[in-house]
């Protein structure tokens, strides 16, 4: 039972396609109500889960969901919601710095505190599983605000952990190696790059998004109390290479 999360509400962002879809569909078999938020429609994925619902949040405004947590009662964040633009350094606009540093890192942060805001206002307990990357850790090709939003959410991740982890909310991240999502269809359309990156994949494919989504389960579970700070990778192996 300590995996259950019967009795528990979740919150997951970018819940309409990708790893969010995958999260908030195990999130609902492991017996939570889910809360399924995107800025597209999430209606396919409530469809695919017996107690759910749909909530419109653009994190385009890192402030959106300000007023979400005090309206209803949720116990688990999942901050998955992410964008990527790709370009070289020398070309990188300011534009495609702020847009991801917004969503990534900006929107992050402020769901983090609107959510801690409430659990603390009522004394209770909550979880918080922050999307990370492998680029939280190495410093990837060609998507600087990318990289450098990822290793931020693994810093906010500990620096929360420090104030918030003796009230009752876990914060803890994942780091997803290569999966297949619209964030990386460019590379896997790209045959160079995708056989040089299933070449140093350990496992030998690229990930999928429900690969992701058991450790995330574990992570808002009973059974991870006692994790807190943790930027966990799924990825095959790659970082072990
Ligand atoms: P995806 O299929 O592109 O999904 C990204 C999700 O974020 C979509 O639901 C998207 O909504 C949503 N989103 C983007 N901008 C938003 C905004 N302004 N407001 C609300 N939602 C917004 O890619 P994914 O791979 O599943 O990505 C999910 C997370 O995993 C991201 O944080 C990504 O950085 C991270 N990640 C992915 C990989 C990988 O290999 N795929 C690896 C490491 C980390 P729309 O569909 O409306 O755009």
């Amino acid at each position: 039972m300590s995996f259950s999360l019967a009795g528990k509400t979740a919150l997951v962002t970018g819940a309409n396609t990708g790893i969010g879809q995958a999260i908030a569909v195990a999130m609902g078999e492991a017996g939570a109500t889910v809360i399924c938020a995107g800025r597209s429609s999430c209606a396919e994925t409530v469809g695919m889960i017996s107690d759910a619902r749909e909530l419109t949040l653009d994190l385009a405004d890192p402030m959106a969901a300000r007023d979400v947590f005090a309206a209803q009662t949720v116990d688990i964040l999942v901050n998955n919601a992410g964008i990527i633009r790709r370009n070289d350094s020398v070309d990188f606009t300011e534009a495609d710095w702020d847009d991801v540093m917004d969503v990534n890192l900006k929107a992050v942060f402020f769901t983090c505190q609107a959510f801690a805001k409430a659990v603390l206002a009522r004394k209770g307990t909550g979880k918080i599983v922050n999307i990370a990357s492998l680029l939280s850790f190495q410093g990837g090709i060609r998507v600087p605000s990318y990289t450098a939003s990822k290793h931020g959410v693994a810093g906010l991740t500990k620096i929360l952990t420090n104030e918030w982890a003796a009230k009752g909310i876990n914060v803890n991240a994942i780091a997803p190696g290569y999966i297949e999502t619209n964030n990386t269809a460019a590379l896997r359309a790209d045959p160079e790059r995708n056989k040089a990156i299933l070449d140093r994949i350990p496992a030998g494919r690229w990930g999928a998004a429900k690969d992701i989504a058991g450790t995330a389960v574990f992570l808002s579970s009973p059974a991870a109390d006692y994790v807190h700070g943790a930027v966990f990778n799924v990825d095959g192996g790659w970082l072990a290479r």
